[in-house]
């Protein structure tokens, strides 16, 4: 299953994808199909499926991927105006990767629906 895992192989080196951020535990990369003018994806090298998969010893993790957001935000040039993280969770959240990733959208106003 991991095998076929798009962002397992993007993290692998084995799909090609612009790459902004990497160290030991995650990887950083703009999005292909952009919702919005920055659509950047913030990503675990683990194959988590779904935020619900999370586990305690994982907590550092998830806020390592949210320090990494954040920093890329401020890179992009988008903190300045206000941007948004999102983390679509399983079919009725909208998650179409199953391999946990942290959205991070700006450069436009965001509108006020979440759904
Ligand atoms: P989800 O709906 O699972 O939260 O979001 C998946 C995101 O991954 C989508 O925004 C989609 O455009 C992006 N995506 C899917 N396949 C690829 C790919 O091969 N490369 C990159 N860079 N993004 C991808
Ligand atoms: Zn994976």
């Amino acid at each position: 299953m991991e095998q076929d895992c798009i962002f397992c192989n993007i993290a692998k080196g084995k799909i090609e994808s612009e790459t902004l951020y990497q160290d030991g535990e995650v990887i950083a990369i703009r999005d292909i199909n952009p919702q919005a003018p920055t659509h950047l994806l913030v990503i675990p090298r683990a194959h988590i499926p779904t935020l619900d998969d999370l586990t305690t010893e994982q907590t550092a993790l998830a806020g390592h991927l949210i320090e990494i957001a954040i920093n890329l935000a401020r890179k992009e040039g988008i903190a300045s105006k206000g941007y948004r993280l999102a983390i679509n969770c399983g079919h009725e959240g909208g998650q179409l990767v199953p391999h946990l990733h942290i959205h991070v959208l700006g450069g436009r106003k965001m509108s006020g629906s979440l759904g």
